[in-house]
């Protein structure tokens, strides 16, 4: 905390120009060593390598690169009004999106001028770890960037530090409502990206084909291991049949399996904490009396690992309806007019995204703007891009990151 108390007025005293300089050095540094972080990202998380390589690093470069860009335009990102660094932020991110949530949260913050403290995830620090050696790579001033990791206390002493001005936090609602607990009236901005339980709406008059694929992106992309994801499936009733089987024989050619293997589409779930935690609403969800369909499949004796799994017979009250399952597991719940999937879709305690498939225009313009969530997709799902503004409404939590968008959490703002 000194060191990047003491970094934060030379840091904040380069020119905006000459910040953009080592960001972009960090961006061009992510690329030179990204087969090297996507084997390590997969092999310390499980994700396919396949997802690590093509999303996860590449966009987490891409970060740095839009950020790299607007270091030196900071006052046209907030409509021309002055803007100052906050200082030091305070950053932990979790396990499903380890390099690139760093990217998220580091980026943004050294563009602004403020220097920052990340810790990452228990089960996942190594590629935030490289991450610290490319910023020494990239000849960071020393204390710019800090990386300490470490488990749940001492992300909970990082953010009861007496010397920070911002905390932000990805990870579980209830670690997000600990934090906001912890800062109450102590003046520290506080940017929370919390969990979802998104729905993806399918109409009858959707390319039925390409929005099972989207499903499965939606929900099976990262072992379901994505706050976005699409795990409230709610498809109108007319095409719900048609859907479902279509969806069960699409799942039942995703390969799962060993993460470094190029073809594997659903890797290793994180540790055994989660798997835990997945079975528990898998079970609450049969003893609720939803109708449970897993594919049948072999999976590797050592790790852990849970086969795609479609819920049929769903009902809103159901947990598994309700709550965050954070693994690849989908709900499946019909509807019959567009006001009732909007109804459904909103009947929930957050609102992190959404998905649409239709084939008309109108509609998915009239459905979006009824939504209350912070991104909703047309025709696509878990689509990303370091311009568009990423974050909640509701209990998913407040602030936007990505875009022009994403400086306001760390600038004051005249
Ligand atoms: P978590 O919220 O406990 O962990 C996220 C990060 O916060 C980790 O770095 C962790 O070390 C840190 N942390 C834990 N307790 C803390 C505290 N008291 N103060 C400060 N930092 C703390 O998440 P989890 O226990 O790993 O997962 C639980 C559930 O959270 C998952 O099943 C999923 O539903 C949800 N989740 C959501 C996201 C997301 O991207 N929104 C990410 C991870 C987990
Ligand atoms: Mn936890």
């Amino acid at each position: 905390m000194e060191a990047a108390r003491a970094a934060q007025p030379r840091w904040a005293g380069l020119s905006g120009l000459e910040r953009g300089k080592y960001l972009f050095r960090v961006a061009r540094l992510i690329q030179e060593r990204a087969r090297e972080l996507a084997v390590v990202e997969s092999m310390d998380g499980g994700k396919p390598v396949r997802e690590s390589r093509d999303v996860d690093v590449p966009l987490a470069a891409a970060h740095f690169f839009h950020y790299a860009g607007w270091a030196d335009k900071l006052s046209y990102g907030v409509g021309g009004r002055e803007v100052a660094p906050l200082g030091v932020a305070a950053q932990i991110v979790p396990w499903n999106f380890p390099l690139l949530m760093a990217a998220w949260k580091l980026a943004p913050a050294l563009a602004c001028g403020n220097t920052a403290v990340l810790k990452p995830a228990e089960t996942t620090p190594l590629t935030a770890l490289l991450l610290a050696e490319i910023c020494q790579e990239a000849e960071l001033p020393e204390g710019v960037v800090s990386i300490i990791p470490g488990d749940g206390s001492t992300g909970a002493t990082l953010v009861r530090e007496p010397d920070i001005d911002k905390v932000a936090f990805t990870g579980s609602t209830s670690v997000g409502k600990d934090i906001q607990a912890a800062l109450a009236g102590r003046g520290v901005s506080l940017t929370l990206e919390l969990g979802g339980k998104s729905a993806n709406v399918v109409f009858e008059d959707a390319a039925l084909d390409q929005a099972v694929e989207g499903i499965v992106n939606g929900i099976f992309f990262n072992q379901g291991h994505v706050c976005c994801a699409g795990s409230r499936l709610l498809i109108q009733e007319s095409v719900a049949d048609v859907v479902v089987g279509k969806l069960w024989e699409r799942m039942g050619r995703l390969r799962v399996g060993d993460p470094l293997d190029k073809n594997t589409d659903v890797g290793a779930i994180n540790s055994r904490e989660q798997l835990e935690r997945i079975e528990e609403l898998v079970d609450a969800g049969e003893g609720e009396g939803a109708q449970r369909r897993t594919v049948a499949c072999e999976l590797p004796d050592r790790g852990f690992w849970y086969a795609p799994t479609i819920f049929t017979e769903v009902a809103p009250a159901h947990r598994i309806a309700v709550e965050e399952i954070f693994g690849p597991v989908v709900s499946v719940l019909t509807f019959r007019t567009q006001a009732e999937a909007i109804d459904k879709a909103n009947n929930s305690a957050y609102g992190l995204a959404a998905g649409i498939w239709t084939d008309k225009g109108a509609k998915a313009f009239e459905v979006a703007s009824a939504l209350q969530a912070g991104v909703v997709w047309q025709n696509t799902y878990n689509h990303f891009d370091p311009s568009a503004a990423f974050g909640g409404y509701k209990e998913s939590g407040f602030g936007r990151e990505g875009g022009p968008a994403g400086l306001r959490p760390y600038l004051r703002i005249a």
